[in-house]
């Protein structure tokens, strides 16, 4: 085991709450700074799948977990007149290339689960973040927007697509942000009878989507309005009112249980809105300081990568640091070990975002008729058996790749 180290870490959301509970197992000195004033425990569906799934067995978190899985039945493709053309049901194992994975849980309660497994043995600082960084030759000297000076040995940078620390760091254009053009609101709404326990997905003309994907124990659904355009990282930047009447435009003629979103959507208080976008840095290091999670290597949301990469990314990363005495070392260690999961995490299947949110009738017509044969092979057992035929594909589900071992 290297020797314990004070590590500040920038973002308290998935990824560096997860890398702090890891090297808290070497018993290094960790600070994380997190913007908000205080845990950001809201958003919706998230899930663990494919490698995340032994690092969670490893922090602990799993059973904790399981016990707050969301419980979806299946995906469902739906016409505006709530016609259903395709129904996925969920998957019993944590594959990572079924549509609903084993554990679908809430992003707040994972950011929950990971938050009270931390905060006794990490510092947590809120409502403040890095504004400079100086890097000397044994340290790096971190100054923030309203507390003193602090030294550390290592800096990461796990705060989030638009990381500040990056652009501190490697360059305000260093994240070479690569744009999919579309824009995703999400928000709860109050459950009805009609939401069934069904997720339902409904295209509109546009290249507009709605999704409903209902939480009835929790008397809710959480409500998706996705865009394809090219003002997407625009409107991510936008403030939440602004956002509100943007996403209200643009949907204003879409029929099914849009009209319903765009009410609640005025009075929501957990909206957020994304861009799907990916990070691509060419470099995950810079000295003393590292980025991780989607400060580093956002997949996007459609990837359905990016709480298990961010999950991978904190495991190699405390494994390394755990590992490694000299701090360049593990860095470079973490660096080469992480790049082949975030290689295969940001692949995406060809055309995706836009051709699963078609601009025309025959478009989506003709996307719903491709999802109907898929389910049809999907209930008949003959994906199965293409799995086992295919083997060798499983590369591109996420299974593919090993996990490296540390001692932790
Ligand atoms: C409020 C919120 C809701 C989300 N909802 C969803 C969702 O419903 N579905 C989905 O798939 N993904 C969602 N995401 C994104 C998802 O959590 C991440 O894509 C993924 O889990 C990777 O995690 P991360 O820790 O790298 O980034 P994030 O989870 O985005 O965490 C980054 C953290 O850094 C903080 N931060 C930002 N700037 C600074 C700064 N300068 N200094 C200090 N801290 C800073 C943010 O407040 C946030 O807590 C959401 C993210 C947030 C912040």
């Amino acid at each position: 085991m290297a020797t314990p180290k004070r590590i500040l870490i920038a973002g308290g959301g998935i990824a560096g709450p997860s890398c702090a509970l890891l090297l808290s197992k070497g018993g290094h000195q960790v600070t994380i700074v997190e913007r908000a004033p205080q845990l950001r425990a809201t958003g919706q569906q998230i899930d663990v799948a494919g490698n995340g799934v032994p690092i969670v067995k490893k922090m602990g978190i799993w059973e904790a977990l399981k016990e707050r899985t969301v419980g979806d039945e299946g995906i469902r493709f739906v016409t505006e007149n709530d016609q259903s053309w395709a129904d996925f049901p969920a998957s019993k194992e944590s594959s990572a290339s079924s549509f609903v994975k084993e554990i679908e849980i809430l992003r707040g309660d994972m950011v929950d689960v990971i938050y009270q497994r931390t905060k006794d043995t990490t510092e947590y600082i809120f409502g403040d973040e890095i504004s400079a960084l100086a890097e000397h030759n044994s340290h790096v000297t971190a100054s923030f927007q309203h507390h003193p000076d602090r030294d550390f040995d290592i800096v990461i940078a796990a705060d989030g697509l638009y990381s500040h620390t990056r652009s501190l760091v490697f360059g305000k254009d260093s994240a070479h942000i690569r744009s999919l053009n579309q824009c995703v609101a999400l928000l709860s709404i109050p459950w009805q009878k009609s939401d069934t326990t069904w997720s339902r997905w409904c295209n509109a003309p546009g290249g507009r989507c709605a999704c409903t994907r209902p939480r009835a124990k929790q008397g809710l659904t959480g409500a998706y309005l996705a865009l394809m355009t090219e003002d997407s990282g625009k409107i991510a930047r936008l403030p939440a009112e602004e956002q509100k009447q943007e996403f209200a435009r643009r949907f204003a003629d879409m029929e099914w249980e849009t009209p319903r979103i765009l009410e609640e959507m005025m009075k929501a208080d957990d909206f957020y809105v994304t861009p799907v976008a990916q990070a691509k840095p060419e470099s995950w290091v810079k000295g003393r300081v590292a980025l991780l999670g989607d400060s580093g290597y956002a997949p996007s949301p459609v990837s359905g990568q990016g709480t298990t990469l961010a999950l991978v990314g904190a495991y190699i990363l405390a494994g390394c640091i755990n590992t490694h005495d000299d701090v360049q070392e593990a860095l470079k260690q973490y660096q080469q070990q992480v790049k082949p999961f975030v290689q295969e995490g940001q692949k995406l299947y060809p055309g995706v975002p836009g051709s699963a949110n078609p601009q025309t009738p025959w478009g989506i017509r003709t996307f719903y008729s491709i999802m109907w044969i898929a389910s049809l092979i999907n209930s008949s057992g003959v994906l199965g058996t293409l799995s086992v035929l295919f083997g060798p594909l499983s590369a591109l589900f996420g299974t593919g790749l090993q996990l490296p071992e540390y001692k932790l």
